[in-house]
């Protein structure tokens, strides 16, 4: 029987299981994860009002609870602490890092660490009650220009909870604490912006329609922004292009649209614009943008500044720039990629060199792109290499590691004990009329369960 560590239970960490536990039936699974909770960026990550998707989660609790006994999960267990990767690797005879991208990019630009300047993956972690938010307090009451750098779709996310008056979020699992701090924000302009342009935007055709139905928002553009050169037709003509057609045909829809009767918010989409500094003396107050035109051949467009500049107001700022991974110490890591070295998902160390028995899935893999399935592909690769590898047993039982994880003084939890603790935050949701009340706090779950 093969056993496999598998660190990190989201979703990259969920598929490698499947497509392991489908592919041998003597295999054993063991996901370890750091927080409580499974499922990582599902919970933790997907916006709270899409709680359609949320829905994923039954799909990765059935791959929780198929496979019996040969499926195990460990919650509580932050690898690196307490329990090393080089524990792993004497008790299983194979390890899957799959532990994602946790840290948000910098900008690296003068005054990026003023108060009021935040990555955008914290506001994420807040309003979806993770426990890397807990202690994180926005001052929202005088915040009325908000502005979010980047345009992919957590940019999306950010703009669009921050759009919406409370009361459309009030059915989601938003912590209430997390509601009532909401229920605060008197944004009333918020921007989006974009360095390249329509053509190239990383969001997606659905999210940016979203943008188009919240109550009391009115959308603007800058018209001069749509004027496409001859390199973005070509990128739209392209054959592969199909995110960005149905990116520019939803465009032109939004600023087609009629205009929003008892306007409250505006939300301001700028593309061809970077931002090159902040302003501000004890806290932020605008940001200097750089005005962009495109350079380069189709496909392969980048952002020039051409040097004129402007500052618009900005009461808190959201850099939504992309994730990034942080390395697992033990682990093989690029500090260019900011990946983990790998072949078909086996890790390669940075001479080159295989390291037995060690495998790679998710973004810590392939890097911060692509939405949850697109880690179905990614794990069963990952699953292919690591049993074609032919690994040596290393001749130890799941209920020794066990043991011996409670002995370093852990208080891990099981999947049952996690099941205990989603029913209980679901009732707690039902009584306010919502799909779950969370608990931020990983102690609180605990003491939930005693
Ligand atoms: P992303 O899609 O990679 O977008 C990053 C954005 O930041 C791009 O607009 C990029 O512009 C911009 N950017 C990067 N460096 C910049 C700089 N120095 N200055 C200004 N702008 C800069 O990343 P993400 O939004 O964090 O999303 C991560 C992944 O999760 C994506 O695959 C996304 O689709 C997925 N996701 C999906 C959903 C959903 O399906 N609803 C929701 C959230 C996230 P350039 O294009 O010019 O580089």
């Amino acid at each position: 029987m093969m056993r496999v560590a598998i660190v990190g239970a989201g979703p990259s960490g969920m598929y490698v299981a499947e497509a392991l536990l489908k592919a041998d039936p003597t295999c054993e699974v063991t996901l370890i994860e750091r927080l409580v909770s499974p499922y990582g960026l599902l919970r933790g990550g997907v916006a709270p009002d899409h709680q359609k998707m949320k829905g994923v989660a039954t799909y990765y609790e059935r791959i929780m609870t198929q496979f019996g006994a040969r499926c195990h999960y460990m919650g509580n267990v932050p690898v690196g602490q307490g329990v090393t990767l080089q524990d792993l690797r004497a008790w299983f005879d194979a390890v899957v890092v799959a532990t994602g991208a946790s840290e948000d990019r910098a900008l690296g630009i003068e005054g990026e660490s003023m108060p009021g300047i935040w990555p955008a993956t914290r506001f994420v972690s807040w309003v979806n009650g993770h426990p890397d938010g807990k202690d994180t307090v926005f001052d929202w009451s005088t915040a009325r220009h908000v502005v979010v750098i980047g345009q992919g779709n957590v940019a999306v996310d950010v703009v669009r909870l921050l759009a919406k008056p409370v009361s459309a979020l009030r059915a989601t699992d938003i912590p209430e604490d997390r509601l009532t701090a909401l229920a605060g924000n008197h944004t009333t302009t918020l921007s989006l912006i974009g360095r390249r342009g329509p053509v190239q935007a990383a969001f997606t055709e659905l999210e940016l329609q979203e943008l188009g139905h919240i109550p009391g928002v009115s959308l603007r553009f800058h018209d001069p922004d749509f004027e496409l050169g001859k390199a973005c037709m070509e990128e739209l003509d392209h054959p592969d292009a199909n995110k960005a057609r149905k990116n520019w045909a939803a465009l032109h829809a939004l600023r087609q649209a009629p205009p929003v009767d008892a306007h409250q918010r505006t939300l301001s989409i700028r593309f061809f614009e970077s931002p090159v500094a902040f302003v501000g003396t004890d806290r932020v107050t605008g940001v200097v943008l750089e005005r962009n035109q495109l350079q380069g051949p189709a496909g392969q467009q980048k952002a020039i500044g051409t040097g004129v500049k402007q500052v618009i107001p900005a009461d808190m700022v959201f850099k939504s720039v992309g994730y990034r991974s942080v390395p697992l110490p033990g682990c093989p890591f690029s500090p260019t990629t900011h990946t983990v070295p790998h072949q078909q998902g086996q890790v390669f160390d940075l001479e080159g060199q295989p390291v037995p028995g060690l495998f790679v899935a998710g973004w810590a893999k392939r890097g911060p792109s692509g939405v949850l399935g697109t880690n179905k592909p990614c794990g069963a690769e990952t699953a292919r290499t690591l049993l074609a590898a032919s690994l040596p047993s290393v001749g130890r039982q799941t209920d020794a590691f066990k043991e011996w994880v409670t002995q370093q003084g852990i208080r891990w939890v099981s999947f049952d004990e996690w099941k205990q603790i989603d029913e209980q935050e679901v009732a707690r949701g039902q009584a306010l009329g919502k799909p779950r009340e969370k608990w931020v706090d990983p102690d609180d779950m605990i003491r939930a369960l005693s």
